[in-house]
């Protein structure tokens, strides 16, 4: 769009961008604290893409309570959350053929304590009460651009509606709205787009880099007292090769149905990779085929994970910003836990900002029980940087110098690079060919996520040069998008020439992030595309 649009302007307390679970305790723990002064909180505003609440918001999930219980003492107790008390745990250790319970649990996978919930169902639930306490909520709404006053950040713009594929504005345009305020709330999940654009602009970041992995998920409906709810199954091995970092889950939701899903780490050396096939693979195990065996796809979702941890936080604070949850990296990648850690972030970021001191809010976490606990697995994920084995030996070396281990930091590199050129690697991993009963292809399982997008408006996945995906990286890396996406956004088509050619299914895309972060050249650049767009997460 033309520069020349006048974008109408509203003045806010504070903008929130993102309403996942940071987001929302930050703005419900905000109007509470403005309450007690009698102060209103229409003036907090929080902007959410989804088209509603909770439409974008996916996990496993099981959830600590920690975070919640300080919220929300009785959350337990409330039907509409429906949270499962875990009952029963297990890590199971899978080869091709044989599943082998671990005759313990490793202390990080003992859930009891626990909850099994649902992160969209967690996300509608806190909404009402953020809605309730007078926040003005914009759903369908996404923060397009920041709003900079030489390096002081000064608010956010917001999408435009109504604009054609060309870029040319349609009869129902509506400009975007410039939303000033002196405290701006990066809460937009992993590799949010604005934290991004935060990030390269102040050049911060980690003490190392950030790295992710991409879970991908379905839900299932089974057979009755097929498997119980609040158990909660892990895997480690196959189909995860072991030089790789990853494993399952199996959890019970209650109602006969299972969430269950594989995380892949997005560092694999060979482009040939594919996570979402992976996925389809884990399904197609002995075990797993006997667990699913009469039962029902219901919901497919995949989402990004940042899995670096405390070396990889960028700072929290800045000029009039603060960033929260996943957007910062908070996950506790040993626990494979993160929800807890963004409902408080959320609820420190509030304080500071009641305070009117948000260099308040790194400090608070780092006095908190957020940084006792992720202090001492701060090496942990970097410990499986040579595969699954040296991966073990590290975590217990770990375990036994207070997340020390070899040395003070063990450093790490960005995912992508670690992926190798095709004339250096063999044969490529095995792949599985959907039998669409068992197993599904991208599209059906797209289908199974409910994402719909505007046809007609422009791409929001922004190539820098499609002259490197169509002449360079076919022959370096075999145009890795095709199989890292798992919702076939990425296409190589040939053209009347026979030469291949990258084409876009964008209506497909389910926001995971994953090609912003693992293509190999960085030159794929993910912006929201009209706010309402994308998946329509339901129980997920
Ligand atoms: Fe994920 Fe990118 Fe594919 Fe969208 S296009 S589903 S963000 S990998």
């Amino acid at each position: 769009m033309a520069d020349s649009v006048q974008h109408p302007e509203m003045e806010a307390e504070v903008v929130i961008v993102g309403g996942g679970p940071a987001g929302l305790a930050c703005a419900l723990h905000l109007a509470r604290l403005y309450a007690a002064q009698g102060r209103s909180a229409e003036n907090i505003l929080l902007l959410e893409k989804g088209r509603a609440l909770g439409a974008h918001q996916l996990s496993g999930a099981v959830m600590d309570p920690r975070g919640l219980r300080a919220l929300e003492p009785e959350f337990a107790s409330d039907p509409e959350l429906g949270a499962i008390p875990v009952e029963d745990d297990a890590l199971f250790l899978l080869s091709p053929d044989h599943a082998l319970r671990s005759p313990v649990t490793p202390p990080p996978l003992h859930n009891h304590g626990n909850y099994v919930v649902s992160l969209n169902r967690l996300a509608q639930w806190l909404g009402a009460k953020v809605e309730a306490a007078g926040v003005s909520v914009f759903p369908a709404t996404a923060g397009r651009e920041l709003l900079w006053e030489n390096d002081k950040l000064i608010g956010v713009r917001t999408d435009d509606k109504g604009v054609g594929r060309d870029g040319r504005p349609k009869s129902n345009f509506e400009p975007g709205y410039d939303l000033f305020a002196p405290v701006v709330v990066l809460a937009e999940g992993p590799r949010g787009s604005l934290t991004k654009q935060l990030l390269a602009r102040c050049a911060l970041g980690g003490a190392n880099p950030q790295v992710y992995s991409l879970g991908v998920k379905e839900v299932w409906e089974l057979p009755a007292n097929r498997f119980p709810a609040g158990r909660v199954y892990h895997t480690l091995g196959w189909p995860i090769p072991p030089e790789l970092y990853g494993g399952g889950w199996i959890y019970g939701l209650g109602g006969n149905r299972v969430s269950l899903g594989l995380m892949t780490a997005l560092e694999y050396a060979d482009p040939a990779t594919d996570p979402h096939n992976l996925f389809q693979q884990f399904k197609t195990h002995p075990w797993m085929r006997a667990l699913l065996a009469g039962g029902e796809l219901v919901r497919f979702g995949a989402k990004t994970t940042p899995m670096g941890g405390w070396y990889a936080l960028p700072p929290l604070a800045g000029n009039h910003w603060l960033l929260l949850g996943d957007a910062a990296g908070f996950v506790n990648s040993q626990r494979l836990k993160g929800i807890h850690l963004a409902l408080e972030s959320g609820r420190l970021a509030a304080e500071a900002i009641f305070a009117g001191a948000l260099a308040r809010y790194p400090e608070s976490v780092r006095a908190s029980w957020m940084h006792e606990e992720l202090w001492p697995v701060r090496n942990f994920h970097q410990g499986f940087e040579h595969g699954l084995f040296a991966g073990l030996a590290n975590a217990a070396l770990q375990m036994a110098t207070g997340g020390r281990g070899l040395h003070e930091r063990y450093p790490s590199v960005p995912g992508h690079e670690r992926m190798r050129t095709i004339t250096t690697l063999g044969d490529p991993p095995p792949r599985l060919t959907p039998d669409g009963a068992l197993t599904f292809d991208k599209v059906t399982d797209v289908y199974h996520s409910g994402t719909r997008h505007e046809e007609d408006q422009p791409s929001h996945l922004l190539i820098a040069d499609t002259d490197i995906c169509n002449r360079r990286c076919t022959f370096e890396y075999g145009n890795p998008c095709q199989n890292f996406c798992p919702a076939h956004v990425y296409e190589m088509v040939f053209d009347e020439h026979g030469a291949k050619q990258l084409h876009l299914n964008p209506s497909n895309c389910v926001h995971c992030k994953t090609c912003d972060i693992a293509d190999p050249y960085q030159i794929i650049t993910w912006v929201p595309p009209e706010g309402g767009g994308g998946p329509s997460y339901d129980g997920m």
